[in-house]
């Protein structure tokens, strides 16, 4: 019988692309957990995904009540879990600009908040997936598929090491001491670090969250459960929607600079292909790793390496883009690998989904 998955955020971009390849192989039910109910079900046939093969299921992650609402409605189908993905992200690169130089060519606004009143990105890219991580731990123990595997989108940007050239791009991700989080992040509240808003800082700020609840799920679930928590950098799709709030001369002059100039382009279907590979491939069923890719073509690594046998592969490539590596856990640094702040983050994060 069939292998269930859950993606969030699989009615565009990269979380599409990997549901393709998984309704494709015929080993997997790909559950659509998505915001736009009509836009995931317009989709799925567009792309001919077989009844049988696959499901919708509303799922806000900027809501909690959604996220329990969605858990709810998926047990009461009573399907096993055999792997999550937290795949969906907004990105509001320009929300702080408003009325800079050009009126009216950024979009601005300022921040947008959850309807828990958190500022969007943190609660969509990160908080969303920590509550909906939390509650379907027990869906994913059940499992039997060994191991059960839950994988947490990074990027490039999270700066989890001091060696990526992309982590070094201004405004740098950067949690301080947490202060924003630990007064509540709440409405005026946007920056973890209590910082003054920007959009761009916002989302990558989210993603090092991201990295960092991977690394405490697996501290403190993996060996008890055997899940294999895994995180992944796919390469820069430059063309996805996660850019659709860029200015147009932006949105049309990244991908060529990622694929001309510093050959870290790669296309929705190949980095669709790389975290099929996280989900379904026993190369990647390590936990507590970080996978990342560049703009090299095929799935595996430079010279064909998978997963596993990159694990003992030197790291000393790090700023060159375009040569897969997995970074194990220890190699993971930044705030992500920093065990006492990755603690404190899903304490602060309990008490914001009221877990505890
Ligand atoms: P897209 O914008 O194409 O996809 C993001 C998805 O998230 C969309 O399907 C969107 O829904 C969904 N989404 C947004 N808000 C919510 C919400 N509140 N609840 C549920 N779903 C929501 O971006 P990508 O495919 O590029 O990004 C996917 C992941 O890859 C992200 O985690 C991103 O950080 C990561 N990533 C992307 C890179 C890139 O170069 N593109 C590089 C590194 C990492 P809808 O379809 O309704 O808009």
């Amino acid at each position: 019988s069939k292998k269930t998955v859950i993606i969030t955020g699989a009615s565009s971009g990269l979380g599409l692309a990997a549901a393709k390849e998984l309704v494709k192989s015929g080993e997997w039910r790909v559950i659509l957990a998505c915001r736009d109910f009509v836009k995931a079900e317009r989709v799925a046939r567009e792309n001919n995904f077989p009844q049988e093969n696959y499901l919708v299921l509303h799922l806000d992650l900027a809501a909690n009540s959604s996220v329990r609402q969605f858990v709810t409605t998926f047990r009461s189908l009573n399907i096993p879990l055999d792997a999550l993905v937290c795949n969906a992200a907004v990105y509001f690169p320009n929300a702080h600009k408003e009325g800079a130089f050009f009126p009216g060519l950024f979009p601005g606004g300022g921040p947008r908040w959850s309807a828990d009143g958190h500022e969007l990105s943190f609660a969509t890219n990160y908080l969303g997936h920590f509550l909906l991580c939390n509650l379907l731990l027990e869906d994913l123990k059940k499992s039997t598929v060994k191991p059960a595997r839950c994988i947490i989108l990074g990027t490039v940007t999270a700066s989890i090491n001091d060696k990526e050239v992309g982590g070094m791009i201004p405004p740098v991700a950067d949690l301080g001491d947490l202060k924003g989080l630990e007064s509540g992040m709440q409405k005026p509240t946007t920056m973890i670090d209590n910082g003054r808003f920007n959009g761009a800082k916002a989302y990558k700020d989210s993603k090092v969250c991201d990295v960092m609840l991977m690394r405490e799920l697996h501290k403190r679930h993996h060996a008890s459960t055997g899940i294999a928590f895994s995180s992944l950098y796919p390469g820069c799709i430059a063309d996805t929607n996660l850019f659709r709030e860029h200015y147009p001369v932006f949105r049309f002059l990244f991908p060529i600079l990622q694929r001309e100039v510093t050959n870290a382009y790669v296309s929705e279907e190949e980095a669709g292909r790389r975290l099929a590979k996280c989900v379904a491939d026993p190369a990647y069923a390590q936990s507590g790793v970080y996978f990342s890719w560049g703009g090299e073509s095929g799935t595996g690594g430079a010279g064909g390496t998978d997963a596993v046998e990159n694990m003992d592969a030197s790291n000393d490539r790090f700023l060159q883009y375009g040569s897969f590596r997995t970074l194990k856990e220890s190699e993971i640094g930044g705030d992500a690998g920093d065990d006492a702040r990755c603690k404190r983050l899903w304490e602060f994060s309990e008490k914001l989904v009221g877990e505890r």
